[in-house]
């Protein structure tokens, strides 16, 4: 007798995922996965089609049912959903027709960058914006590419007009849709989502009618704002993919840190006070319960330089091939690449930064190549734990990380040599779906956590040791 089971939709940057899990276990029962294909219109600019994300949705539930019919598992015990997803992404769509009115504008998208610019001479420095969002005036953020739908999409322009229109990121577009769409969806989405548009206040946990005036967006398309573990409709709760891996790694307690390596790559440590440093809202489980907020670190490409490896290079036919080419050598043998394809997100926010290779000689080949690419996400994490060690005093003695390319150990062990502390990766890698079913369990009542952090029993992990001492040579 197995018991209730909770489920998540996990729609990420590539692909899409659904799971379900034994609500009492945690052991992941059944999953499904197809991956999204992005389109790359322009320079710098990056779309995803909403129908698209919303038929894989539909794929990976109807295949993980098949196959848990298969292995005798009743589905009829699944008890609650959870949805988490890439946060930022922005979509409009007709709340008549129920038809989106524009491609996703991924987050990583560019076509922003002069908005921003102009925006940010306007209002240099940590602005009053910086300090109702927690953000800075970025590309990344929905704001800016809700604006660009409305000032160049007549179709969105023209839905505005007349009422029609409904915003949303990829968690409102999912929620509405299967909760009944344009019979009477459900137009909501959560606090962690909210606190990436540039739009919410996360002092008041609301929209902002100031920042919604700066940005000359009107209310009345903007979805509602739940917390990210209570009841929506058919549905029940959602956390944007990062807050859900934070929830799904328990890491609740100041000292701790996790590191997300999907597309982009996404340090969070949990920041229990405010020590006026809150930069995004990392849950609400609940209504009543209180906002806990995080210092987020984030790096545009990190797993994204693989299909780059692949398609626009060659060098490599899969992504499981990356590790040992570079494993081959060992070495960049002084060849750097920096990633900059989207420019440079934290520490710098420089949306005008361009990708570089550089240290080349006669000798350099692809496996250096290779190995650079992987110490370019290690490095870029440093540096991002090296400015929140600065800006929050806090030095931690481990990483927690989960995410895509952890299945790369060549990269985990990397990691653990350029930090210098260990780093250590739960055993069951689907940490942010687990993050989001438990939130949804916890919400219909069902999970066996109570969310309290010392409930919740220890996963098991691997932990890669540093090799290397801090002056760099090998122990
Ligand atoms: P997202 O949630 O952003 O879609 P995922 O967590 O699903 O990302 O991870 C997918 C990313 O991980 C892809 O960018 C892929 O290139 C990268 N990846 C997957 N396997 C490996 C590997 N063995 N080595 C390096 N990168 C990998």
């Amino acid at each position: 007798m197995l018991g209730p089971l909770v489920a998540a939709i996990d729609q990420g940057t590539s692909s899409t995922r659904f799971l379900v899990f034994n609500a009492k276990t945690a052991e992941l029962l059944s999953h499904h996965q197809v991956e999204i294909k992005q389109s790359f219109p322009k320079e710098g600019w990056v779309e995803e089609d909403p129908k698209e994300i919303l038929q894989s949705v539909y794929e990976c539930m109807d295949r993980t049912c098949e196959k848990m019919t298969q292995l005798n598992i009743d589905i009829s015990n699944i008890k609650a959903v959870g949805v988490t997803n890439q946060r930022e992404t922005t979509l409009v769509w007709d709340k008549e027709t129920g038809e989106p009115l524009y491609n996703a504008i991924v987050w990583l998208d560019l076509r922003t960058q002069s908005t921003v610019e102009r925006l940010i001479n306007k209002t240099p420095g940590r602005n009053k914006n910086h300090l109702k969002t927690g953000l800075p005036i970025s590309t990344y953020f929905s704001a800016v590419k809700l604006r660009w739908l409305m000032d160049n999409v007549e179709k969105v322009h023209e839905a505005v007009l007349s009422h029609r229109a409904m915003f949303g990121t990829v968690d409102s577009w999912l929620i509405w849709s299967l909760t009944g769409g344009k019979k009477g969806g459900v137009h909501c989405t959560d606090v962690t989502n909210a606190s990436r548009t540039m739009l919410f206040n996360i002092h008041t946990m609301d929209w902002d009618p100031e920042l919604c005036k700066y940005f000359d967006i009107p209310m009345e398309i903007l979805p509602k704002v739940r917390s990210s573990s209570e009841i929506y409709g058919l549905m029940v709760s959602c956390l944007g993919d990062q807050s859900a891996a934070l929830v799904g790694q328990m890491c609740f307690k100041d000292g701790q840190a996790k590191n997300t390596y999907g597309t982009g790559c996404f340090l969070h440590i949990p920041v229990m006070s405010d020590h006026g440093l809150l930069t995004t809202v990392a849950y609400k489980l609940g209504r009543d319960k209180p906002a806990c907020y995080a210092l987020e670190g984030s790096v545009a490409i990190a797993g994204a330089v693989v299909p780059w490896l692949k398609n626009n290079l060659g060098i490599i036919q899969t992504s499981t091939e990356l590790e040992q080419l570079a494993a081959d050598v060992g070495t960049s043998y002084g060849c750097y690449f920096v990633p900059a394809f989207s420019g440079l997100y934290a520490p710098y926010w420089e949306p005008s930064a361009r990708g570089i290779i550089c240290g080349l000689t006669q000798f350099t080949n692809r496996s250096h190549l290779a190995f650079a690419a992987l110490e370019a996400v290690c490095f870029q994490t440093r540096e991002i734990l090296d400015a929140m060690n600065q800006d929050s005093g806090i030095h931690l003695s481990q990483l927690q990380v989960d995410g895509g390319m952890t299945s790369n150990r060549l990269l985990m062990q990397l990691q653990a040599d350029i930090l210098c502390i260990p780093v250590v990766k739960p055993s069951m890698p689907e940490t942010t779906a687990l993050g989001a079913a438990m939130a949804a369990g916890a919400a219909e009542g069902v999970s066996v956590w109570s969310l309290n952090p010392e409930d919740l029993t220890e996963v098991t992990s691997e932990k890669f040791e540093p090799q290397i001492n801090p002056e760099g040579k090998g122990i």
